[in-house]
């Protein structure tokens, strides 16, 4: 059994070995790659070969069989470096459904090749462009004919698409007029993309303020053996809102890392320009913005640090993955904005990193879930208001 000092020495390793290999890929790297909008290829396979991105994989799978503390660790010390964890993270939390709901079989099958590098889960298909929040009336359908499903519809925002080799897919198939609840009837399909795209799936890809690989998937008479369907039929829903809690505090941690990376910068930048013949951190006007700025990602930290402590203990931890995401977004947001303001005109300047690091931790407020659905949950959920949709 592992002791409180032992997880902190656990802790702080793992910090410095990932600080380390994010200091491979310098601002430089991240900034080009924006010129042409590519995937961070390098960095992504540098992380796999590493074992970072197989954190949450059982050993017996060939992971390292670590909780939602570590991986969130290592998520925020990624961001916190400069660099962009959202080209990845997904492995990390929508391998979970594959591990909770998936049979022997599939689990034998991926998880191994996944926590290898062989094989890239890094693709999750919810979102479609007619009803976007509102998931349980997506229309994507899947019919079954003897060993097959056939899928038909559209996908939106579907981010790493081109670049893993697996999706996970939520699709309908039993249609929402015959089902008792709306959330029932959704299932969860395990699509192999290497066979999909072209047989199936378009890809398009769609242009963001900041470089995000998300694309938007046409999908058309796509054939899907039932093997891999994930769980049972009909409850790909639940399956969903089962891995939120961890995509939650992951996020959280990546805003936690962006918001330090941006206060790091602000309390350099400050402390080395000198206008008016002295440093510009030596005016309250500077310092106070940067010194709320700071509490405000600290506080964060913390409801951070509560969730994952509850999810690793296996206990209800809804209300504070949820309050942690929404505060750790808020504060990487005003990080970010006070960064913009503290650097002047710098700010704006790509050299500075500070524009990107801003369009990319803006982010969060959207996606993975907005903060208005987050605000919700904590008002149904957490305060027993009455539930508005
Ligand atoms: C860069 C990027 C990457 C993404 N990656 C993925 C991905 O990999 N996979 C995936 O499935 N999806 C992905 N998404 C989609 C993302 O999860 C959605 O954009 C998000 O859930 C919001 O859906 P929407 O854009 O359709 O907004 P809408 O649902 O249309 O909402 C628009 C606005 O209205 C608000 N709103 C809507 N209904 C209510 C209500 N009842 N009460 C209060 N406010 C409300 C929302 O909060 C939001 O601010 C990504 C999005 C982006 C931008």
């Amino acid at each position: 059994m592992s002791g409180a000092g032992d997880d902190h020495d656990l802790h702080e390793s793992l910090r410095t070995n990932v600080r380390d290999l994010c200091a491979r890929f310098s601002d430089t790297y991240w900034r080009e790659l924006e010129v042409d909008r590519a995937y961070p290829e390098a960095f992504v396979t540098t992380l796999t070969e590493a074992g970072y991105l197989a954190s949450l994989i059982p050993e017996e799978y060939g992971g390292s069989g670590l909780g939602i503390t570590e991986a969130a660790i290592i998520l925020e010390e990624i961001n916190r470096s400069g660099a962009n964890s959202a080209a990845c993270h997904a492995q990390m939390y929508i391998m979970g459904t594959l591990l909770r709901h998936g049979s022997d079989e599939q689990k034998a099958r991926y998880l191994p090749a996944i926590a290898s590098g062989r094989l890239r889960l890094q693709a999750f298909g919810v979102t479609e462009p007619t009803t976007g929040s509102d998931t349980t009336q997506l229309k994507t359908e899947a019919i079954r004919t003897g060993d097959r499903y056939v899928v038909n519809g559209q996908k939106v925002f579907i981010s790493r698409a081109e670049h893993s080799d697996l999706l996970l897919l939520l699709v309908r198939t039993t249609p929402i007029d015959k089902v008792q609840k709306r959330s029932d009837g959704l299932s969860v399909l395990l699509v192999d993309m290497r066979e999909a795209i072209g047989h199936g799936i378009t890809i398009r890809p769609i242009r963001t303020m900041m470089n995000h690989a998300t694309t938007e998937l046409f999908i058309e008479n796509l054939v899907v053996p039932v093997e891999n369907l994930i769980g049972q039929e009909g409850k790909g829903f639940r399956y969903l809102l089962d891995g939120l809690n961890a995509e939650r505090i992951l996020i959280a941690a990546e805003c936690v890392g962006d918001g330090r990376w941006f206060i790091e910068r602000c309390r350099r930048y400050a402390t080395e320009r000198v206008v008016f013949g002295r440093p510009i951190g030596q005016n309250q006007g500077v310092q106070f913005p940067i010194a709320t700025a700071h509490i405000k990602i600290e506080a964060a930290n913390l409801m951070r640090d509560r969730a994952a402590e509850l999810f690793d203990q296996g206990r209800p931890c809804g209300a504070e993955a949820n309050m942690a995401k929404y505060l750790a977004a808020e504060a990487s947001w005003e990080a970010a904005n006070v960064a913009v303001q503290t650097f002047g005109g710098y700010g704006f300047a790509e050299d500075y990193d500070i524009e990107r690091k801003f369009r990319e931790t803006r982010l969060y407020q959207v996606a993975p879930v907005s903060t208005n659905l987050i605000l919700s949950y904590v008002a149904e959920h957490v305060l027993g208001l009455p539930r508005s949709y």
